[in-house]
């Protein structure tokens, strides 16, 4: 049997919970510090406390959308301004490529229920993911 990474048991500890307050939350309201390295009005973007690329960061929204599931027609700007956001930071971070990546509910392994977009670049990435 494969055994399980730090990631894989977070995320299948975790669950949808109604839309509740995360500690992305905190972040965004400045309670608790992150490595924050992009912010506009409608989303920030950190650093990665655990990161899996010699770059990774997160972005997400400011909104409390807690998952690509719960979103719908009316986060539609929000949604294409993340994209915008990591292409900038990409484009500029990470010259020669990146990766993006959602994680959507516990298959998806998805441990934080805020919506974010990881980005991770730096070196060569593989396919497929795992
Ligand atoms: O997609 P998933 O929900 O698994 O990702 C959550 C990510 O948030 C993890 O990569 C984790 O390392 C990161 N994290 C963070 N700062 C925190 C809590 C989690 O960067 N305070």
């Amino acid at each position: 049997q494969r055994k399980m990474s730090n990631e894989v048991e977070k995320a299948s500890k975790s669950h949808y919970n109604n839309g509740s307050e995360t500690i992305f939350d905190k972040i965004i309201a400045k309670k608790i510090p992150a490595d924050i390295i992009y912010e506009d009005e409608q989303c920030l973007a950190f650093n990665d406390v655990a990161p899996q690329a010699p770059v990774h960061f997160l972005i997400i929204p400011k909104k409390r959308i807690p998952m690509l599931d719960k979103c719908e027609e009316h986060d539609k700007d929000i949604l294409g301004h993340l994209l915008l956001v990591a292409k900038k930071l990409g484009q500029s971070k990470l010259p020669k490529g990146y990766r993006l990546v959602i994680n959507n509910g516990k298959e998806g392994c998805q441990s934080v229920y805020h919506l974010h977009l990881h980005i991770l670049g730096g070196r060569q990435m593989n396919w497929p993911p795992g």
